[in-house]
């Protein structure tokens, strides 16, 4: 068996051919491919960084062997979901598309973003379509069982949002069989299930064509992570949020596939560089106020 000196040497080989190849082909393919911020990342400093994500027995896992040999790190997301992530063209722009970048920039390997279906997400990691979740996406032990989570970089909580005016619904309690709109498979609709029957929850792509209903009056309320909640009601005159949340605070991580633990250990130090440096906060304001 080779060293693992021997293996990253291979591998980082390898990695640059890909990569000088990726450049190349990049406008032949159809996936939206991406580098928020300036920054490129710095092949010369590959080498050092390389060494990071080394696995307990030396060997790196599956996961980062594919993402070294291939040049590229598949980020997925489903941007509708300001600040954190949202569109600008054919670009994801967004804290999380910052956060991303860090780590590509980390790996010395190019970033490519995938902007998929919020409940899809967890089965694009599994079956390896994507390498990571970066989705405003709050930590729970079901999707525990699916993946590993990073450490958190972000606290939340589901916020309610209604029309001005609306005198039912004042309160949590007075969810109570009411019609919610919310996300699929986010929290907002984990939440909204403790308070009506499934039957009222109307289930949208994203939670901007949720707060289109509510606007309708088709919807009684829509139930959301409190910043994009209050950028949706920023940019809808006639909704408004409940002073009172729906639920207890939830906290925001990065999910990569139950093998990389070395990539986590990376992910991991980018995060503890962005929230030591107060970058992440930087972020939230920025983009919160683009519109
Ligand atoms: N934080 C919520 C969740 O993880 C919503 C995330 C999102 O809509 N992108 O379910």
């Amino acid at each position: 068996m080779k060293t693992k000196k021997q293996m990253l040497a291979i591998l980082l080989v390898i990695a640059m051919a890909f990569s000088v190849y990726g450049c190349a082909s990049n406008g032949d393919t159809d996936q939206p491919s991406q580098q928020p911020g300036n920054d490129l990342p710095d092949k010369t400093e590959a080498p050092e960084q390389t060494e990071e994500p080394s696995g307990e027995g030396g060997e790196m896992s599956e996961s980062l062997e594919k993402i070294m040999q291939s040049g590229k790190i598949v980020w997925g997301t489903n941007a509708a979901f300001a600040p954190f992530e949202m569109r600008k063209g054919d670009d994801v722009i967004g804290v999380d598309a910052e956060i991303a970048a860090k780590i590509a920039e980390k790996l010395g390997v190019e970033l490519e973003v995938v902007d998929m279906k919020f409940d899809g997400l967890p089965n694009a990691l599994t079956s390896k379509q994507i390498d990571f979740i970066a989705a405003g996406y709050t930590i729970r032990p079901d999707r525990e069982e699916q993946m590993l989570f990073s450490d958190t970089y972000f606290k939340a909580v589901q916020t309610i949002i209604v029309q001005e005016g609306n005198t039912e619904i004042k309160t949590a309690a007075d969810l109570e069989g009411k019609t919610i709109g919310v996300q699929s498979g986010t929290t907002g609709d984990f939440t909204a299930e403790e308070y009506t029957a499934d039957e009222n929850i109307i289930r949208f792509n994203n939670a901007m064509e949720a707060a289109i209903d509510l606007s309708n009056g088709r919807l009684d309320a829509v139930i959301v992570d409190d910043l994009p909640a209050q950028m949706i009601v920023a940019e809808n005159p006639g909704l408004v949020l409940l002073e009172e949340k729906a639920a207890e605070d939830e906290e925001y991580a990065l999910g990569v596939r139950k093998d990389a633990e070395d990539l986590l250990e990376v992910i991991n130090e980018v995060l503890a560089e962005l929230k030591a440096s107060g970058q992440i906060n930087e972020w939230v304001e920025e983009y919160s106020f683009l519109n």
